[in-house]
């Protein structure tokens, strides 16, 4: 059966999306831990459907807000979990673990600078998933949404791509911040990354689905401008990289306020 719709959930500091069938529904990334109630209410309560029609959620990669969920929904609804095959697990090792601990700072960071509340984050970075998708595959139990490779943001970021409907879905690969269209602050392998939006724009697809934005239309300027301004060399984020950014945007308010 055909897919009906794809729905946007808010969340935490990301959007999550949910594709809608007569009798499945699949979940376009996990969102975050606290999410998870959210995403549950919808399915129960706006779409009125048993829990266990969430049959697969398909995690882009192993950020707070795209992975955080998805062992606890997976808990209460019995979905599957699939995600990009990689001959290293999620956070592996120390540099790993500390990394996670990172993300989830950043994850904290990025909410404050949305005037969020605290929440609980934790999620367990050793997550085992059912199934291990490769470029190319169609999604199990889904085979009208095809997996593409589009790392670069991190060493495994998929995109999800519904032919029939020439939708594709990003995740981090692009964001909408203030009405641009740019690329995420952290790009792990600048090359693969442009490499990737250069992927998705020769795609051609009519809707780009972003986790930081919406359904968004992009022309091809819009994609050249992003491979054009990514940098050459890896960009790293760490929570004290933001914290000095913040300083440095809050020392540069007082001086122009200062000025007259
Ligand atoms: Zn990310």
């Amino acid at each position: 059966m055909s897919l009906q719709q794809i729905v946007a959930i808010k969340g935490y500091i990301q959007t999550t999306y949910l594709a809608v069938y007569p009798d499945k529904l699949l979940l376009l990334d996990a969102g975050c831990y606290s999410d998870v109630e959210k995403i549950i209410s919808y399915i129960t309560e706006t779409l009125n459907r048993p829990l266990d029609q969430l049959k697969l959620v398909m995690v882009t990669h192993m950020h707070p807000d795209h992975a955080g969920g998805a062992k606890r929904l997976q808990q209460l609804t019995g979905c599957q979990i699939a995600t990009a095959a990689h001959y290293k697990p999620w956070y592996n090792g120390v540099t790993g673990k500390l990394s996670h601990l990172n993300d989830l700072m950043l994850t904290y960071y990025v909410a404050n600078r949305q005037g969020k509340h605290l929440t609980y984050l934790w999620y367990n970075p050793k997550m085992k998933a059912d199934l291990y998708v490769h470029d190319g595959d169609t999604i199990p139990n889904f085979d009208d949404w095809q997996v593409l490779s589009t790392a670069g943001h991190t060493d495994r970021d998929i995109s999800l791509w519904h032919k029939e409907t020439r939708q594709v879905y990003v995740a981090d690969l692009i964001l909408k911040i203030k009405a641009k269209f740019v690329s995420p602050f952290l790009i792990t392998l600048p090359y693969v990354y442009r490499e990737s939006v250069t992927k998705i724009r020769d795609l051609q697809p009519d809707t780009v689905i972003l986790a930081h934005g919406g359904f968004e239309k992009l022309v091809k300027e819009d994609y050249n401008e992003i491979i054009a301004k990514a940098p050459q060399k890896p960009r790293k984020m760490t929570i004290l990289h933001s914290i000095g950014i913040m300083r440095s945007q809050l020392s540069f308010g007082r001086k122009r306020a200062q000025t007259p």
